[in-house]
């Protein structure tokens, strides 16, 4: 944190770096307009194409938002259940599944989605995301009201199925291809099943009819934003909006996901003007341990020891004299930041620099901010922990992360981060970590055939800037 420049970086940030929509009021969201005290100004802008799709969007978003007129008119067609003609404002309804990570990673993808089609983004953001984020977009809001009517469906497997877009092709092709429009659509994009919905989904000739529906209910907790980047009738736009392919999610999650006001006071400064600001690096570790066991946890301590000390992100200790240290480097100073649901990685690490000096001579101090244990579904202080530590990771000079961690992935993504990654035990060669070519976050499971020939592909090689992620095989990732 440079306080002597405080109000400069401010101004310049403010007028430099305009995802930020002019009429916001400061006060309603002090995150959006003080995070350039915390961070270091981002050194990739966004295209001025994008900064005129943003603000077509918030005008767009303010024009068909909830209970606006058209929104009204637009709802009345649910009822009748087909549209015989355009409407003036079309949705995308966001349904929530699996942790906050996978959360934020889709509603970024479906943003991209909304942007690219000239929808209008609404969450459900169900009663354990509430209060998380601040609005993005000025004088509307991007949730969906409590009183849309389908919300009662929205549990309801078997109606969800039946308005699927996969279930209706099944069904009755030729009705739905041919004669009317539904008025609502689920198009669920998961990790598992689904697969005829997925199929539709990243075929050309089916968005134009997708193109017509006007809401569109959509599950997925995957960051499919790689895929507009191959679909043929989004490519031209989409590589037009992102000259630089690896900055999809830094743009658009730093304009969408700004922490509210309780969490950015209570919980981001709170814990880094006391425990990070005054460090002169600071280190962020974030250790994802899918399904955790002791040993389990002791092969990833291993590791991230091995990573840590032989790529020089932390000082090895002086074992022989446990008592005096170096003096040169008294007065350098590294905070750790360890985010995990255990506290044994913390502990080991304090107890290692407790017991033995650095060999460096530097003063190093580790910090854990909550050890949850597990993922508490449901629960709304639980994500709003989750939520600040994936922030306070994207304050951090250098991070390593967990493979397959969308956690990660986002913290690496708002900070601009280029993390190392620790190897995910059991996947194949062994090798404690590597460096992430690409701030990108990896999309777990793209499609995997080609839409005119039904033959396999690989969507990791049909393009310069679309390959395999780091960290997974079968994911895929911009570059
Ligand atoms: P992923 O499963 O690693 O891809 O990340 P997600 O964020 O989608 O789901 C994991 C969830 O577990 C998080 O949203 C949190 O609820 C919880 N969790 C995992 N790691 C941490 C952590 O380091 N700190 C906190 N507070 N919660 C965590």
């Amino acid at each position: 944190r440079n306080d002597s420049s405080e109000s400069t970086s401010v101004a310049n940030d403010k007028v430099l770096d305009e995802l930020i929509p002019p009429e916001f009021d400061e006060r309603s969201c002090l995150s959006r307009y003080h995070s350039v005290l915390y961070r270091k100004i981002s050194s990739h802008k966004p295209s001025p194409l994008l900064l005129s799709k943003l603000r077509n969007y918030e005008n767009l978003h303010k024009l068909c938002g909830p209970y606006t007129k058209p929104y009204n008119r637009t709802l009345k067609r649910l009822k009748s259940g087909h549209v015989h003609s355009t409407t003036e404002c079309k949705y995308i309804v966001w349904r929530p599944d699996n942790g906050l990570g996978n959360r934020m990673v889709s509603i970024a993808s479906s943003f991209l989605y909304a942007l690219l089609t000239n929808r209008v983004l609404l969450l459900d953001l169900g009663t354990d995301m509430v209060g998380l984020f601040c609005e993005p977009f000025p004088n509307t809001s991007w949730l969906l009201p409590m009183d849309f009517p389908l919300r009662n469906q929205f549990r309801n497997s078997e109606l969800r199925y039946a308005h699927s877009f996969g279930g209706m092709l099944e069904k009755d092709r030729i009705n739905i291809l041919m004669k009317s429009t539904p008025s609502y659509l689920y198009v669920t994009l998961k990790k598992r099943d689904y697969e005829l919905d997925k199929r539709i989904f990243y075929c050309d000739q089916n968005q134009a009819l997708l193109g017509k529906v006007p809401w569109l209910i959509l599950l997925s907790e995957q960051y499919f934003a790689p895929s507009f980047f191959l679909i043929p009738s989004f490519k031209k736009e989409a590589t037009k909006l992102f000259p630089e392919k690896e900055t999809v999610f830094h743009h658009l999650g730093r304009y969408l996901f700004n922490p509210s006001n309780q969490v950015w006071r209570q919980l981001i400064t709170r814990f880094y003007d006391a425990y990070l600001a005054n460090a002169h690096e600071r280190i962020g570790l974030q250790l994802r341990v899918f399904h955790a066991n002791a040993a389990q946890i002791q092969t990833v301590m291993d590791q991230l020891l091995a990573c840590t000390l032989k790529k020089k992100l932390l000082p090895e200790v002086d074992t022989r004299n446990s008592v005096a240290s170096s003096s040169k480097n008294r007065t350098a100073s590294k905070a750790i930041l360890v985010t995990s649901l255990y506290s044994e990685f913390y502990r080991n690490l304090s107890n290692m620099y407790l017991a033995n000096p650095p060999l460096t001579g530097e003063v190093i101090r580790v910090y854990q901010p909550s050890h949850e244990g597990y993922q508490h579904r449901g629960d709304n202080k639980h994500n709003m922990k989750a939520w600040a530590e994936i922030y306070l990771l994207s304050l951090c000079d250098v991070l390593v992360t967990s493979a397959w961690s969308t956690f990660g992935y986002v913290a690496q993504r708002l900070g601009g981060l280029k993390p190392w990654i620790l190897h995910k035990p059991g996947h194949g060669i062994y090798l404690p970590c590597k460096r992430a070519m690409s701030m990108e976050p990896c999309f777990h499971y793209p499609f995997s055939y080609d839409c005119k020939s039904e033959n396999k592909l690989d969507a990791g090689n049909l393009v310069p800037y679309i390959r395999q992620c780091e960290d997974r095989e079968l994911g895929v990732k911009l570059f």
